[in-house]
């Protein structure tokens, strides 16, 4: 069979399925290509899952603290399958719901794996597809270390399909997943250690996030090792080892999850058919407005090496169908102050400048405004939870460039403060805005 388009997208994620939407709403004739579950990784290994697991870990903690607020509570244990088979039946239906929207939107759904024939024409099977315009949505996947025994860990694809709980966890990395998934499991009752290859975790984010965070998280009985590159993974009567490259050994390990970034989604996409060719890191370049080298082919989400979220993806892959099939030649995705939330206990919202960042950028010009308190749900708790805030500001009229938040409710604050701060709010707007009370996010439009 072959059959042309006027666009096809590559991947059933985030970005391919957002781009696709769009562009059938203008009428146009789209596919889009899926080797694996419809929803990409967010639905099916990323956001949604993880989301749920956040959610389990959060009412454990509301668990323990319910003792505090007067309630007697005979907590009989936690069963983690069944949350999990829960959780994926949730996620069963997503993927459900898509094939029946693509089908409601005209959209073709090709199931299996595309590779490039030339820069219009795309091989899935037997079968060829050309297009006027391809769009590259692959995504990325996670990456274990070239170190002997990583076969021994899982990664995060592997710490969504436990359908047990664990006893005995160790989570090697410092990013987004190190943070999130150690966190989940030490709320969830496993013994949790964090071994990172450097001082610090969360090390691109502003120190106030990183230092409270790191606080919380020991105090929450994590063990984290700094300083401490896993050499070797080695199993023995059903326990994994983990051999340190200073030498050290910690045995007995039920699981190792290996949580240090994610490489792109190339293999078999023979790009170099189309005419493209990847950059050092392994992903596809664009310019600004998404294309890639070659006229018509096109590149979105995790494939193009920018940030790595799901937002992202849907964004860029609008915003292309908008200036392809609408007449709005100059519409593209700014990817200055794209805010983000680590769903870690408590959460961090960050958007814009950490302070590092500004008084590199603007030295002397900077001014900060920070705070730290016990929001009052912790007031008479035994779990103490820090709230801490900072709003980095520049210039005479202290325009807000960035805005870090770490404690409960964070995830849910800061979208709005990110619209402000995308329109150019300065301190003073803040501070002429009525605060909302009794909330911690009143806090930021009351620093002094
Ligand atoms: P994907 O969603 O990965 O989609 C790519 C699709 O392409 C896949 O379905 C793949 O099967 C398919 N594919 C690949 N090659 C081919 C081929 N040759 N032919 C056909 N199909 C192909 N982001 C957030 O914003 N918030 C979060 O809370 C969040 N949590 C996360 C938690 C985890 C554990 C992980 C791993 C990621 C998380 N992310 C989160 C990141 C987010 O999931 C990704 O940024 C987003 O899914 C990227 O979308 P995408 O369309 O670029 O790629
Ligand atoms: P990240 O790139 O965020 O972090 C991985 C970190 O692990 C590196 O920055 C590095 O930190 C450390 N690392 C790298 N190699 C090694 C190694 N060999 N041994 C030990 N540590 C190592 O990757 P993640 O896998 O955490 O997440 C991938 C992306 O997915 C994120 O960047 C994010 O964009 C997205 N995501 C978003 C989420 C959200 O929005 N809430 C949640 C989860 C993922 P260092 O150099 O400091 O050692």
């Amino acid at each position: 069979m072959s059959k042309h388009y006027d666009l096809i997208a590559i991947g059933g994620g985030s970005g391919g399925l957002s781009v696709a939407e769009r562009a059938a709403r203008y009428h146009k004739r789209c596919a889009v290509i899926e080797v694996g579950d419809l929803g990409g990784t967010c639905v099916n290994v990323g956001c949604v899952p993880k989301k749920i697991m956040w959610y389990g870990a959060e009412m454990a903690h509301s668990l323990e603290m319910a003792a505090d607020y007067g309630f007697s509570i005979d907590n009989k244990g936690f069963d983690w399958g069944e949350l999990v088979k829960k959780r994926e039946d949730h996620i069963s239906g997503i993927n459900t719901w898509y094939h029946s929207y693509l089908a409601d939107s005209d959209i073709d759904e090709i199931r299996g794996h595309a590779r490039f024939l030339d820069a219009h024409t795309l091989q899935v099977g037997d079968d060829t597809f050309t297009a006027d315009h391809i769009v590259i949505a692959t995504g990325s996947r996670p990456v274990k270390p070239d170190v002997p025994g990583a076969e021994l860990g899982i990664d995060s694809d592997g710490f969504f399909a436990l359908t047990k709980r664990p006893d005995r966890v160790a989570v090697v990395g410092a990013g987004y997943i190190a943070v999130e998934v150690a966190g989940v499991l030490n709320a969830l009752g496993c013994d949790v250690s964090l071994y990172l290859r450097k001082q610090q975790f969360l090390r691109s984010f502003d120190a106030m996030l990183r230092e409270g965070l790191m606080e919380q998280m020991l105090a929450d009985g994590v063990s984290i090792y700094p300083n401490t590159q896993v050499a070797k993974l080695e199993q023995e009567a059903g326990a994994i080892t983990l051999v340190c490259d200073k030498g050290s050994r910690t045995a007995s390990i039920d699981q190792v999850i290996w949580a240090i970034g994610r490489v792109p989604n190339t293999q078999g996409l023979e790009l170099a058919a189309a005419g493209l060719a990847t950059n050092a890191r392994g992903f596809v370049e664009t310019d600004a407005l998404q294309n890639t080298a070659v006229e018509g082919l096109y590149a979105i989400g995790d494939i193009s090496g920018r940030e790595q979220l799901t937002p992202v993806a849907i964004a860029a892959g609008r915003r292309l169908a908008d200036r392809l099939f609408n007449n709005q030649p100059e519409r593209k995705l700014d990817y200055h102050n794209i805010p983000s939330v680590i769903f870690s206990h408590p959460p961090i919202g960050t958007v814009g400048l950490s302070e590092e960042q500004a008084r590199e950028q603007h030295g002397e010009a900077v001014k900060v405004y920070q705070t730290r308190f016990t929001s009052m749900q912790y007031a008479f708790s035994r779990r103490e939870v820090a709230t801490a805030m900072k709003l980095v500001t520049v210039g005479a009229k202290e325009k807000v460039v960035g805005c870090h938040i770490l404690g409960p409710g964070a995830d849910e604050m800061l979208q709005g403060f990110a619209v402000a701060i995308r329109m150019g709010a300065c301190k003073q707007d803040l501070d002429d805005t009525v605060a909302i009370h009794p909330t911690s996010a009143e806090e930021l439009v009351t620093m002094r």
